[in-house]
């Protein structure tokens, strides 16, 4: 088996390569650093082991000789390791001296390069590192003073080379390195950039010069610019409409979150927060399997959520199955977990909640299958029994307390604002964060939800309108850019 070192890019999740992504979709274990971004280290199996070997500033790290050790010996127990470190794997990174150790304890490995911050960070800050006219190339070096960077830099030998400088690590040493610049022969008002946490939420860019670079404030981890380009401003990643804005998006573990997608497109700094977790029925799923056998037998078959959709087709291998039964949905997630089926929903009530469904449902009499969550309102099933249906309702699943990470919950205390998809994610949420990490805006999906927020005591600053997740996404964008 082999052991990957791959470079998971400076810091947006989406600068991972398609071959890293590949490679760590089926890792046995992942040796990552400290600042690895969370939501990377999701996309390994459940199962996989993670093991954090974070290098801290100050704080305690592992040997580089212990890591390497590590590598050789989970790649010698013939399992997949992936190797995921910050930017490109080459680059001020140790992959060097990692690879060199794979290659004499006969461990195969693979380097898989990833985007570098010395790039790409100036890139999310506006500033290209060549322009036309202006700089015609780019020397990228560490500002580091540590013993392993051994040979020591000419920096008077950089400043006469032109074009652009990037300094990684150079925040220590940034202002010898600015003098011995000048010393070189650049001139004192060069333009500098200093760009931190770049291609993050939090990133933060501080504009200066070479003379001025020594008394700007300007903390690690940051990339710094020198020359020319260095005063081009063409900003985009600073000046999206939620940029700055942390929020929280309450859902279940196992649902891909749209929303905290839609979010941070937008520029939001997202903190995703497990209230609720999805878990098989208590039955274990038997109730469902039998209703799944006699699906094509009722008039109707009706599904207030996408995890009774996803539920109850793990059991129809063939959508035929459903014969002449019709369907109904509660809303348009819903309908579209459906067609990501090829099954087209019959009925879609205007609003999307269960009275609603209620009222456009025809007459009875006739059969109807219900598969839902255990704990859901029976609100549909006796409105439908009212209209002189016969329903059954199945137990399609349950929904149960999340378990977030006290680093989520912390993020979380100092958000400016939440969002709430379903009922259960506001009893969840005030279960596992507590009323006072509640954020000053509140976002509900829908008048049901707000109506739940309120009875616990919550403040609801907006609803949806319509009750879907671009409804949310657009009302917390109105509220928090007004
Ligand atoms: N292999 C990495 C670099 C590792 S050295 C790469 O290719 O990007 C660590 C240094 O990289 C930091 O001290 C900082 O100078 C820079 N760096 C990495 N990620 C960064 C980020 N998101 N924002 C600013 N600087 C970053």
């Amino acid at each position: 088996m082999t052991v990957h070192l791959v470079g998971a890019g400076p810091g947006d999740p989406g600068l991972l390569t398609l071959r890293g992504a590949e490679v760590l979709r089926r890792a046995d274990v992942v040796v990552h650093d400290r600042l690895s971004q969370s939501s990377l280290l999701d996309l390994a199996p459940v199962g996989a082991e993670r093991i954090s070997v974070g290098k801290s500033p100050r704080g305690p790290s592992t040997p580089q000789e212990e890591i390497n050790r590590l590598l050789v010996e989970k790649g010698r127990a013939g399992l997949e390791v992936v190797r995921l470190k910050g930017g490109d794997p080459f680059v001020f990174g140790r992959g060097g001296e990692e690879a060199a150790a794979l290659a004499a304890a006969g461990v195969p490995f693979e380097v898989v390069p990833g985007v570098t911050s010395a790039v790409a960070v100036p890139a999310y800050a506006g500033i290209p590192v060549t322009h036309r006219g202006m700089s015609t190339s780019f020397t990228v070096v560490t500002g580091t003073d540590a013993p392993w960077a051994s040979s020591e830099t000419d920096w008077e030998s950089v400043a006469k080379v032109g074009g652009t400088i990037v300094i990684l690590m150079g925040v220590a040493t940034r202002a010898t390195i600015a003098q011995r610049l000048i010393g070189g022969g650049l001139a004192p008002d060069t333009p500098v950039a200093a760009v931190r946490w770049g291609t993050r939420p939090d990133q933060r860019t501080v504009r200066t010069t070479l003379a001025d670079l020594g008394e700007t404030d300007v903390a690690s981890p940051a990339v710094i610019v020198v020359g020319a380009v260095a005063a081009i401003d063409l900003g985009w990643y600073e000046h999206r409409p939620l940029f700055g804005r942390r929020i929280v998006v309450t859902r279940a573990r196992a649902q891909a979150s749209t929303l905290a997608s839609q979010l941070a497109d937008l520029g939001a700094d997202v903190v995703e927060v497990p209230t609720i977790d999805i878990a098989d029925a208590s039955d274990g799923g038997a109730a469902l399997v039998d209703a799944a056998k006699r699906v094509g037998s009722y008039d109707w078959v009706v599904f207030t959520s996408t995890n009774a959709v996803e539920r109850l087709l793990a059991h129809v291998r063939d959508g035929r199955a459903f014969g002449a039964a019709k369907l109904a949905v509660v809303g348009s997630a819903t309908a579209d977990a459906l067609s990501d089926a090829r099954l087209v929903a019959d009925l879609v009530p205007d609003r999307f909640v269960a009275e609603a469904l209620v009222d456009a449902f025809p007459d009875g009499p006739g059969t109807v299958l219900v598969p839902q969550a255990a704990d859901a309102r029976p609100v549909l099933a006796d409105g439908l029994r009212a209209k002189g249906w016969s329903v059954d309702v199945v137990e399609a699943y349950r929904t149960v307390t999340g378990r977030p990470s006290a680093a989520a919950l912390a993020a979380a205390r100092d958000a400016d604002a939440i969002t709430f998809t379903s009922s259960s994610t506001v009893a969840g949420y005030l279960e596992v964060a507590g009323l006072d990490a509640v954020p000053p805006v509140v976002a509900s999906i829908g008048p049901i939800t707000t109506r739940t927020a309120k009875e616990l005591g919550l403040e609801v600053t907006v609803e949806a309108d319509p009750s879907t997740v671009a409804g949310l996404v657009e009302a917390v964008l109105r509220t928090l850019s007004s």
